[in-house]
Formats: C-alpha cells, sequence, structure tokens
C-alpha cells in the first residue's frame, strides 16, 4: 500500500546539513497498525508529516497504491491527502475561527456527501465522543484534552483509508486514552491502516507492529 524508499530528510544550519531522515525504507501493509517509538527529536513526526503529505521537502521514493507522491507537487499531494489520510496532530492544529462542529465537518466537505447527511455524521460523532455540549464552542474555548479529542474526531470522521496519529492521547486522561485506542482497534479491524507515533507502552501494545527510529534511522536497518 505504502512503499518508502530512501526517504531523507535534512535541516540546512548555516553551511551544515542537519539530517532528521536518513535513507528510510518502510513497506506499510493495508491493514497495518504500526506504533512508531524512540527517542525525542529521532525524527518521528517528521516522518509522519513525510506521510501524510504535509512535509514535501524531501528526497527519495514514497508510492502510495498507484501514486508516485515523490513526482507530485503541492496539489497533487493535497488531494492524496484529502482522500486518503486523517491525520491527527501532536498540537490539534484545529481551525481557530471555526466552531466544533465546523471543524468536524472540514473532512467530510473534502468528500462528495451532501450537507444533511454531513450534519447527521457530525451529530453521531460528537456523541460518540461526549462533546454535543461543545459542538459551538471555538478551540480556544476548550482545554488541551478537550482539542485533542476533537482532533482525533476530526481525523476520523470521514472514515479515511490510512489514519496517521502523533501521540493522539498525549494530553488524555488514561480512561480517556484507552477509548481513543479501543476505538482505532475498532478501525483497524474494520479496515483502516494505521501509524501511530506514540511514547505510550499502553498505546504501542495496541500496534502489531513497532517500527523504531533513533536518530533518523529505522533500527535495524543496515547503516552502511
Ligand atoms: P522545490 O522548491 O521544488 O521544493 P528545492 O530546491 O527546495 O525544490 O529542492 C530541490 C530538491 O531537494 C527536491 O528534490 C527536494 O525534495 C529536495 N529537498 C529540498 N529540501 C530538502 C530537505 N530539507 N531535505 C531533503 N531534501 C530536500
Ligand atoms: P520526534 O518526533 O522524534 O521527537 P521530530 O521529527 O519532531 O522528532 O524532529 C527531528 C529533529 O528535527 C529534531 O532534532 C528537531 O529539533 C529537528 N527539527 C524539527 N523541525 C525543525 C526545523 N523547522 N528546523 C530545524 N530543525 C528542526
Amino acid at each position: 500500500m505504502i512503499s518508502l524508499r530512501n526517504i531523507e530528510k535534512f535541516y540546512q544550519q548555516g553551511p551544515d546539513r542537519f539530517y532528521v531522515l536518513r535513507r528510510i525504507n518502510l513497506e506499510i501493509k493495508e491493514g497495518d497498525f504500526i506504533a512508531v517509538m524512540g527517542p525525542s527529536g529521532a525524527g518521528k513526526s517528521t516522518l509522519l508529516h513525510v506521510l501524510g503529505m504535509h512535509d514535501t521537502s524531501w528526497t527519495g521514493e514514497y508510492q502510495l497504491f498507484d501514486h508516485s507522491i515523490h513526482r507530485m507537487d503541492r496539489k497533487q499531494r493535497m488531494e492524496v491527502y484529502k482522500k486518503y489520510f486523517g491525520f491527527v496532530f501532536q498540537s490539534y492544529h484545529l481551525l481557530d475561527d471555526l466552531t466544533v462542529a465546523e471543524n468536524l465537518d472540514v473532512p467530510l466537505s473534502y468528500r462528495n456527501i451532501k450537507k444533511t447527511e454531513r450534519q447527521a455524521i457530525v451529530a453521531d460523532t460528537l456523541d460518540r465522543f461526549q462533546m454535543v455540549g461543545k459542538k459551538d464552542l471555538f478551540p480556544s474555548q476548550l482545554s488541551g484534552g478537550q482539542q485533542q479529542l476533537v482532533g482525533v474526531a476530526r481525523a476520523i470522521i470521514a472514515n479515511p483509508k490510512v489514519i496517521l496519529a502523533d501521540e493522539p492521547t498525549g494530553n488524555l486522561h488514561s480512561s480517556q486514552g484507552i477509548e481513543i485506542m479501543e476505538m482505532f482497534k475498532k478501525l483497524n479491524e474494520a479496515g483502516a491502516t494505521i501509524v501511530m507515533v506514540t511514547h505510550s507502552e499502553t498505546n504501542a501494545s495496541y500496534a502489531h507492529k513497532i517500527v523504531r527510529i533513533v536518530d533518523g534511522w529505522i533500527e535495524g536497518d543496515p547503516r552502511g
């Protein structure tokens, strides 16, 4: 489904290049549930942003189904993103001038779904996340944990083929975190592919596969 070949990314620091991803090779199969783990600064979020089309400055080959992402421009990548992905950002990235309900409608608006049906899906999702009473609030009126829940709800609301989640439960109480992981488990069983960056062993225990990143390398890969 997804194949990464020799993905590299650097940041320029004066005359020097500081590599955050080095020769990343990764195969992700449809239905995988992968936890990406490793120390802070290892490149986990960067890898997720490359996968999710939010980072476009890298080299290598990225194949998603029959799409050669490395040959696409920014606009084409955004179309692919809208079609296949749901993304839970570590810092939520909710749209500040939209209400909770309006934020949840954004991914649905990318799909060919009638307005009344979209409203029903938003209502149902608010209910599942126990946020019906918050639907008309703006992100700034929510706690960090509530914003994170909206971020998770937005990522899954349109039933994406691939869910990319960056520390999706970092600001939640442990019981809420478990509920989110149980939701991910059900979505995965229903066919969604999940790639989740996490430091939590509890979260990682839901994954079928752990990918460890250290210093921009996938651990276990030959470093020659
Ligand atoms: P563009 O403006 O089209 O992004 P650039 O001049 O920025 O082109 O980059 C030229 C090539 O170098 C491209 O293949 C791009 O993917 C790659 N590249 C740019 N920035 C980085 C980076 N930070 N790490 C790795 N490769 C990069
Ligand atoms: P992780 O998610 O594993 O904690 P990140 O992918 O966020 O790691 O970051 C990898 C490395 O890239 C870190 O050393 C970080 O400081 C560096 N980095 C991230 N963003 C930038 C940036 N905009 N400019 C320079 N360095 C950056």
